[in-house]
């Protein structure tokens, strides 16, 4: 953790549940919320309003997990920034390693989307993370910093953006790096932000995300730089989701 940063817990639900398993989940989240730390739940685009109306009254924030780089226009199947701040989103979720393989997303990509994002009052939580060939070769925090140089945009501090560091080889495959290596690449994310930044970098919250559930939240969460977790799998369970903040907070 980062003294006096308020941790964030961010629940990436990707492409899954039904509607009223989205609802329900979103429920069970809101009923277990404490005030230490900051809860986001990021359900798929057709979930974000019945979402946001199971979450109204309650602390938990709704963000989505993608935008747009255009405010507007002919872009079939795609969502704006500006539509989500409309229905009550108040983070996206972009440049996530799945976007990145998938959609053929590059830095200079997610840097437009961020920029999109801020233009409509959105929080970008940026992600980057190595794959397992680059940790192995030893290029892991070269690789980072480099996405980190590509993809923040101008604003990004100003506007409370967040980072998340996920390791795409931990990303729904059980594994994690070792809590010395973690802390590393933190302190290294840290290091790049304060250089970018300047003193406001030193206060942006840096997530943890790669197979983190309640049997490793309390030690991964813990490491210094490490104000918080983006999470995948365990966010599709509420008590497991929560089992998570209680660790942070
Ligand atoms: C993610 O994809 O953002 C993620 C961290 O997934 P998981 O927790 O399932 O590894």
């Amino acid at each position: 953790m980062t003294p006096g940063v308020r941790p964030l817990i961010a629940g990436n639900w990707k492409m899954n549940g039904t509607l009223a398993e989205a609802t329900a989940l979103a429920r069970g989240v809101a009923a277990g919320s404490a005030p230490a730390v900051e809860l986001l739940v990021c359900p798929p685009f057709p979930h974000l309003v019945p979402v946001a109306a199971a979450l109204a009254g309650s602390a938990v924030a709704l963000g989505a997990q993608d935008c747009h780089a255009a405010a507007k226009g002919a872009h079939t199947g795609d969502v704006a920034a500006p539509m989500l701040a409309d229905l009550g989103a108040r983070y996206v979720i972009l440049g996530h390693s799945e976007r990145r393989a998938d959609h053929g997303e590059s830095d200079a990509v997610v840097r437009a989307k961020a920029v999109a994002a801020l233009a409509a009052a959105l929080v970008p939580v940026v992600c980057v993370g190595e794959s397992e060939a680059q940790r192995l070769s030893g290029e892991a925090e070269t690789v980072v910093a480099g996405q980190l140089a590509g993809s923040l945009p101008e604003g990004f501090a100003a506007a409370g953006g967040v980072v998340a560091y996920e390791p795409v080889w931990a990303i729904g495959t059980g594994r994690t790096p070792t809590e010395a290596d973690i802390a590393a690449m933190h302190a290294r994310i840290r290091a790049e932000l304060e250089a970018t930044f300047g003193p406001a970098g030193a206060t942006l919250r840096i997530l943890y995300g790669g197979s983190l559930k309640p049997s490793n939240a309390e030690a991964i969460l813990a490491l210094p730089h490490v104000d918080g977790g983006l999470i995948g799998g365990a966010s599709l369970k509420a008590e497991d989701f929560l089992a998570i903040a209680a660790a942070a907070g």
